[in-house]
């Protein structure tokens, strides 16, 4: 990892684990799906509201690492007003870059989300910033309201 990549990482994840973008619940979500880390113990809860395809709104609430947290608020941060295709696919941006030593992370349409490919110097944390994405593939593909495990 290059240094800016790794002042990234560092100042990506405090910023967003002491203030957490998105941090509520969503009273009249569509989809609420709870997910848990057992290797770390994070769990989060993963909201979201539907208008057709469009999220029109994504919040998480938990309690985790602050890898985790920070994940999910940059996640949330980025979904909001996205379609479920857009979603499906950064997913699997994600999912690359958080296990993939060969995955770009300097892409310049991640932003921020780059930074999270920090974790792949610490093999054990890979699953602490993985866990939203998976909570969210769940509640894409849920088709209720009903907590489902990511397990
Ligand atoms: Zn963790």
């Amino acid at each position: 990892m290059n240094d800016s990549l790794k002042d990234l990482y560092r100042d990506v994840i405090v910023d967003h684990n002491r203030a957490p973008r998105n941090f509520r619940k969503i009273p009249d979500a569509d989809r609420c799906v709870e997910g848990f880390n057992p290797l770390c113990g994070d769990k989060l809860t993963v909201y979201l509201k539907l208008d057709g395809e469009t999220l029109s709104d994504v919040s998480f609430e938990g309690s985790g690492c602050a890898i985790s947290v920070a994940s999910a608020s940059l996640m949330t941060e980025r979904l909001k007003g996205k379609t479920r295709a857009e979603a499906e696919q950064l997913f699997d941006t994600m999912h690359d870059l958080l296990t993939r030593a060969d995955a770009p992370a300097d892409a310049e349409d991640l932003g921020k989300l780059a930074a999270l490919s920090g974790v792949r110097e610490f093999p054990s944390r890979v699953k602490c910033a993985s866990l939203c994405w998976h909570t969210l593939k769940g509640a894409l593909q849920g088709d209720g309201a009903k907590p489902i495990s990511t397990e």
